[in-house]
């Protein structure tokens, strides 16, 4: 009822699409009832958790904050959705995004844009003297609903979908914990596609202990996503005082990006010293292609969305134009009127890169390219660096007119610079909260690990916390 009384009470933020107060209200009193019976049936029985829009939810709306979507209510529910439901989690809503997850800063959605709660707390009103409803600063995206969910505390834990950043971004700018599992570690089962080959649902929660015990839930083989991989599902507990003395912490040279704000920049160092201090190798490493990354990920995902949105044809889902002179007419205005400019530009886009002429020139040029991404953390890992410290983002939240004013697709792409790669080679990687900068709002700083060792990277992101 706290949850829902200060969901209602935060209303401004816009974080809810859906509010599931019913449900919600029914599977708290099953959990009281556990509870008085003494059979509880773990830490998250009876836990409100928000859940981004693009995880299918039985009988409950999923419209991926589209037009096309907005009256879609799917016959079962996404697998995270399901085994979070199995241990008695209770479903507080439904959170807002850009649409189809294309996008940095949750600004760009059907049901309009989600602000960041940082926007009204003090720290940022005494520093800017900004006034509430004129001057307020984007979450990040493009799961910004799930991160303002967090950290307006009307939920304890919140899913994200990260395919290029879009859970450790706003995770960052929101100031919660946000963990990229290593890709097939969750289920992707029920989740809508953006990128098949880079989508992980995302965990956002308050602590790092608390993503640990979430990971623990979710992760392992789901017969229904043919790309998961074992792993046993456990309570995972981190060990109270992990020893950073025996770990080596790569700091990557080409992370020293153009845009990245002098304060990020003094946080990435302050942190890196202290791990020196506590006895860690702090070595400099180089990852020579981040350069590449992010036009070889916007290739892969404009061709990958080219082929994913072509099931939106107003026939076997959703929106459906009233223009029926032709198959092909009723087609091209349902897709019209169904999508924003960026899902249709980048369909668009990939239809081009698709092109029988075109398909090896960028196609198959920036899988190659992605290879050589992916091989950069290889080569890095196997000289013994056992993970990465980066920034998650470039500066703190934007405000919300000047995000607007600039072109919003060139620096949307530009903000992903440190958190892509990793998706392009599958790797575990979480933003970790470790100051306010100047304006009052949070910096966070993210760590990225081998392939499965996303517990020891989590040890170590809790040590920083
Ligand atoms: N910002 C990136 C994009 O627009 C990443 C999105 C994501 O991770 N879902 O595609």
């Amino acid at each position: 009822r706290r949850c829902l009384n200060r969901i209602k009470n935060t209303q401004h933020l816009n974080a809810y699409i859906t509010v599931t107060e019913e449900l919600a209200l029914k599977q708290a009193l099953e959990s009281e009832t556990r509870l008085l019976q003494g059979a509880t049936k773990g830490p998250l029985d009876g836990i409100p958790f928000a859940v981004k829009d693009n995880f299918c939810t039985e009988n409950i709306r999923t419209t991926c904050a589209s037009r096309m979507l907005r009256d879609y209510t799917p016959p079962y529910n996404a697998t995270v959705v399901q085994k979070l439901m199995d241990q008695g989690a209770v479903l507080v809503g439904k959170t807002n995004m850009d649409e189809f997850a294309m996008g940095s800063g949750s600004t760009d959605g059907a049901f309009g844009p989600v602000r960041n709660p940082w926007s009204y707390a003090a720290p940022y009103r005494e520093q800017t003297g900004a006034e509430p409803d004129s001057d307020w600063v984007v979450t990040g995206g493009s799961s910004g609903g799930s991160a303002a969910a967090v950290a307006s505390l009307t939920s304890y834990l919140a899913l994200g979908s990260d395919t290029g950043g879009s859970t450790r971004n706003p995770g960052a700018l929101c100031g919660v914990v946000a963990l990229k599992p290593t890709y097939g570690l969750l289920s992707r089962h029920g989740l809508i596609p953006l990128v098949n080959s880079m989508d992980v649902p995302g965990i956002m929660t308050r602590s790092v202990s608390d993503a640990a015990i979430v990971l623990g839930i979710l992760q392992g083989h789901d017969t229904r996503d043919s790309t998961t991989i074992p792993a046993p599902s456990s309570l995972t507990e981190l060990p109270e005082d992990f020893d950073v003395k025996n770990i080596c912490i790569g700091i990557p040279k080409e992370y020293h990006a153009p845009g990245l704000s002098e304060e990020t920049l003094a946080q990435w160092s302050l942190v890196a010293d202290m791990f020196d201090r506590a006895g860690a190798r702090v070595k400099q490493v180089s990852l020579p292609h981040t350069q590449y990354s992010i036009v070889c990920y916007h290739v892969l995902c404009h061709a990958e969305v080219a082929s994913n949105m072509a099931r939106f044809d107003g026939l076997e889902y959703g929106h459906r134009s009233e223009v029926n002179s032709s198959t092909e007419a009723m087609y091209a205005s349902t897709r019209h009127e169904g999508f924003n400019d960026v899902v249709r530009g980048r369909i668009l886009s990939g239809n081009y890169f698709l092109l029988k002429q075109n398909y090896q020139h960028y196609f198959v040029k920036a899988q190659r390219v992605r290879r050589l991404i992916a091989d950069d953390f290889k080569h890095v890992f196997s000289s013994g660096v056992d993970m990465l410290l980066t920034p998650t983002t470039l500066t703190d939240a934007a405000r919300y007119s000047d995000f607007k004013q600039e072109d919003n697709r060139t620096r949307s792409a530009q903000e992903d610079v440190f958190t892509q790669p990793v998706n392009m080679a599958g790797l575990p990687a979480v933003s970790v909260p470790t100051a306010l900068s100047r304006r009052g709002l949070p910096i966070g700083l993210q760590l990225v690990g081998r392939a499965a060792q996303d517990r020891k990277m989590l040890s170590v992101a809790q040590w920083i916390e």
